[in-house]
């Protein structure tokens, strides 16, 4: 976790650890402190402090734009193939529509135009994708979704995009914008849903009617505060950061495209966020790269990790046109804020031995 988000939350793990749905001053202490998170949140979302849903995380979040903006208004989601399963699955729960990307993994607009009609009432593409990296045109599908489907909410998934994006700014359009803390240094377990005047969504979760009955359930104060502490710190130092860490993965991803034969990297680098590096070493597997590469000491993944820690061929890289055998032999390499020139000399070292161990197996 971030220094910022750490030194903002442990008063109230410690001392102050009221209640901010009570009454009495420890209560109103907790409050105050929830409110004071609450507009700075909603800076960095640009939204009002009341839009905002603090949530257990972004899969939640995604949950409540979806399933709670369909629950007031029934009719037909859509969302792009690429999402994250937060959202895919959510939207599948539902009945919903999957519309296609291109090669980069950029939504296929014309697709989209083509599903969007009056029966839709909930649309979900991502700002930031968290396998490949790309960044999807939000104001294009919002000028469609506003021609083609007015009665319709946005929804956006910036979790990924927070760290390299301004949200704020690159989300405007959206009706619903969810983030969640652990992807730019604060802890897991917390997120947000922006929901702007003009959206509504139902409750997901029943209960004591917190977050304007939006979102039950005593609040985690310590994980709010640290997430504004830790959007505060993000977006303080995003400009420095994206350029600093765009250079890196310059550096890395030429130098495996350049040092391993066969090595392709996915996707199109204008289009995606700085940390982002992804590529495709023909005729090896992954997972037995991914093996070498941590007893090495270098982390890496490929797919998404889900709770069983099994690799599953990535539904994005499917829908971006890879073979299943393309989708199973691509890795990605996470560069954040705190990578350093050693990380990338590291990998530029280990990964060509480790490809070239593997082919002569
Ligand atoms: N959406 C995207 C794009 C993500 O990358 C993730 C997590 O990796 C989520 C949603 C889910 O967020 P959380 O882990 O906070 O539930």
């Amino acid at each position: 976790m971030g220094a910022e988000a750490v030194a903002a939350m442990l008063p109230f793990l410690t001392e102050r650890f009221g209640n901010p749905s009570g009454a009495h001053a420890v209560a109103r202490d907790a409050r105050l402190a929830l409110d004071e998170a609450r507009e700075v949140v909603a800076f960095h979302l640009g939204c009002e402090p009341g839009d905002v849903v603090f949530t257990g995380g972004g899969t939640e979040a995604d949950n409540l734009a979806i399933a709670g903006a369909h629950a007031r208004r029934p009719g037909r989601v859509v969302c792009s193939a690429v999402e994250h399963h937060a959202v895919l699955h959510a939207t599948q729960a539902l009945g919903g529509t999957v519309v296609p990307v291109d090669r980069r993994g950029v939504i296929d607009l014309d697709a989209l135009a083509d599903t969007l009609d009056a029966d839709v009432t909930v649309v979900s593409v991502m700002l930031a994708n968290n396998e490949v990296g790309t960044v999807q045109p939000l104001a294009e599908v919002a000028a469609l979704v506003a021609a083609k489907a007015p009665q319709a909410v946005l929804h956006t998934d910036a979790v990924q995009a927070f760290p390299w994006l301004d949200v704020a700014v690159l989300a405007a359009d959206a009706h619903l914008v969810a983030v969640s803390a652990h992807k730019f240094g604060g802890p897991k377990g917390v997120g947000a849903l922006a929901v702007r005047s003009g959206a509504a969504v139902a409750p997901i979760i029943h209960g004591g009617g917190q977050e304007r009955d939006r979102r039950s359930g005593t609040h985690n104060v310590a994980g709010i505060v640290a997430m504004a502490a830790a959007m505060e710190a993000t977006s303080t130092k995003r400009a420095e950061t994206v350029e600093h860490v765009g250079d890196l993965r310059d550096r890395l991803a030429d130098g495996l495209v350049s040092a391993v034969p066969g090595a392709v990297e996915t996707g199109d680098r204008t289009t995606k966020i700085a940390g982002n590096c992804h590529i495709r070493f023909d005729g090896i597997e992954s997972e037995a790269l991914l093996v070498l590469l941590d007893e090495a000491g270098l982390c890496a993944s490929a797919g998404s990790a889900c709770a069983s820690g099994a690799i599953e061929p990535s539904h994005v890289l499917r829908a971006m046109g890879l073979t299943v055998t393309e989708a199973v032999s691509s890795v990605r390499f996470s560069l954040g804020a705190t990578s350093t020139e050693v990380d990338v000399d590291l990998a530029l070292k280990l990964v060509p031995d480790a490809v070239a161990q593997l082919r002569a197996r």
